[in-house]
């Protein structure tokens, strides 16, 4: 029984503390994760301050005014009628004037006459305050001569009067504040709200873009402010990404669709197989020619994408190292003129000189603009291959006299998978990803790829590579 009245004693005495903590949290939390709530709280943090100042002003100032009309009437003419009727001091004794009581001191300041408590003479602004406050009393200080003697005088006045109406005052003020409080705090909740509101917007948007509505837009109208600019920020990174990922899109697209082609054809040749292929010897060797083929075509097609898709990674890596170019360029001569026999090849190295690079990867490039300068010129053109300085590269240029590229076209050939119109007949083959890595490998190299062509007439590719020494 006693246990547990104690217990509800002891719950009730918890309550408010348990509201207060639960008030306390609540606030703090808001006062973190919420910016309106903080502008507000600050705005009118500032009221209250403000609204204090004034009425502590306004009091101080009418006691201060008071008091000195007061000193100029009253307590003037009290110190006449003293200093004249000294030292006979019956008037004073009767308590003709208007005050609690007159301390007279002498030179010495021991107290010569007094009619109230016998005390310590006071002339600092200190006792002033302190009589103010703890006696409700105005204390007059000053001095006079008489005789050869000085005196020193404490008139003290009661101003209980005064100090209620200097409280009025500053209740008048605090309640006039409080009044306007009531005015103030929504004002300045709904506008701080109004201010933060399109920061809630934006995230509420944000939150619901997806790959689905990657299209999404925040909405930039309205006042030209900071927010604005960071909702157009946004709105350019989100551009920046849907081109990205259309890019990929397109790209997984392409790729897929490259690698139907291949397999539809293994297909349709292990059927025929499957059909008449077990003891048709002719059909037995077309149909292994023809898988052997497709499977190599599917192989070089994935080794491209891979190495492409390591690149987007950043996680492709280059063997890096000093050596001289005209090595690898008298490479590529030899194995040239051994596959190529049906065009007027001519190779003009003018000078060597030492690149920093991956021996392996620039030998790739380079063969690929030659694979490509065979596969797109006809029979009995020149392909001229150049090698040398200019200002700090190295140039490697690759001339023929082939079908040429079209105006149009040329933005497009290091886009990966992209093929112009004229190469896309099946004779001449390829997958449009030889420029793109090409391209890789010059930029991680950090060299330059240019193409001048004329359709018809022929085209013209220059990789320069920056060289260490020459
Ligand atoms: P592909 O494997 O199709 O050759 P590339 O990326 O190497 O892929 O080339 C892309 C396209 O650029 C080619 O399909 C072709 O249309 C064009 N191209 C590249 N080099 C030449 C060239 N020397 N002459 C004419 N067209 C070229």
């Amino acid at each position: 029984m006693v246990k547990t009245t104690i217990k509800r004693l002891f719950k009730l005495i918890l309550y408010p503390i348990r509201i207060i903590t639960k008030l306390l949290i609540s606030l703090t939390k808001r006062l973190k994760f919420s910016i309106a709530f903080k502008i507000s709280t600050t705005y009118l943090l500032l009221y209250i301050i403000i609204i204090l100042t004034v009425a502590l002003t306004t009091t101080i100032g009418y006691l201060v005014f008071e008091i000195q009309k007061f000193e100029n009437t009253v307590v003037s003419r009290d110190v006449e009628n003293i200093v004249n009727d000294f030292p006979d001091l019956r008037s004073i004794s009767t308590k003709d004037g208007d005050y609690n009581s007159v301390k007279i001191f002498d030179a010495n300041l021991n107290t010569y006459f007094t009619t109230g408590r016998v005390g310590r003479y006071g002339s600092s602004i200190l006792v002033v305050i302190e009589n103010i406050i703890f006696n409700n009393e105005y204390t007059y200080a000053g001095n006079f001569s008489h005789g050869n003697s000085d005196y020193y005088l404490n008139i003290s006045y009661p101003i209980e009067e005064l100090l209620q109406d200097a409280w009025r005052i500053a209740l008048l003020v605090l309640l006039s504040g409080a009044i306007g409080l009531m005015f103030f705090a929504p004002i300045v909740s709904t506008s701080s709200y109004k201010l933060i509101g399109p920061i809630k917007n934006m995230t509420e948007i944000t939150k619901t873009i997806t790959v689905n509505n990657i299209n999404t837009r925040l909405n930039v109208k309205g006042t030209q402010d900071e927010l604005k600019e960071l909702s157009q920020t946004f709105n350019e990174m989100m551009d920046r990404i849907e081109g990205g990922y259309k890019v990929q899109q397109q790209f997984v697209s392409d790729a897929s669709h490259e690698l139907r082609t291949p397999i539809a054809v293994i297909k349709g040749y292990v059927n025929m197989l499957d059909r008449w292929g077990k003891n048709d010897k002719a059909v037995l060797e077309e149909s292994i020619q023809a898988i052997k083929n497709e499977t190599d075509n599917m192989q070089d097609l994935i080794e491209k994408l891979l190495f492409i898709a390591r690149s987007d990674r950043s996680n492709l890596n280059f063997t890096k190292e000093d050596f001289n170019i005209l090595i690898i360029l008298n490479e590529i001569e030899k194995e040239t003129k051994m596959i190529d026999t049906k065009h007027k090849l001519n190779f003009k190295f003018y000078k060597d000189a030492t690149v920093y690079g991956d021996k392996a990867r620039i030998k790739q490039a380079i063969r690929i603009i030659i694979d490509n300068a065979i596969k797109f010129t006809p029979p009995n053109e020149y392909i001229i291959v150049s090698g040398y300085i200019k200002d700090s590269y190295y140039v490697v240029k690759v001339e023929d006299r082939g079908i040429g590229i079209k105006k149009d076209d040329l933005d497009k050939i290091f886009d990966r998978l992209y093929r112009a119109e004229e190469s896309r007949n099946k004779e001449i083959g390829g997958h449009g990803l030889g420029l793109s890595i090409a391209k890789i490998i010059v930029l991680g190299h950090k060299g330059k790829i240019h193409v001048k062509s004329k359709i018809g007439k022929g085209s013209e590719f220059s990789l320069l590579f920056p060289i260490i020494e020459s």
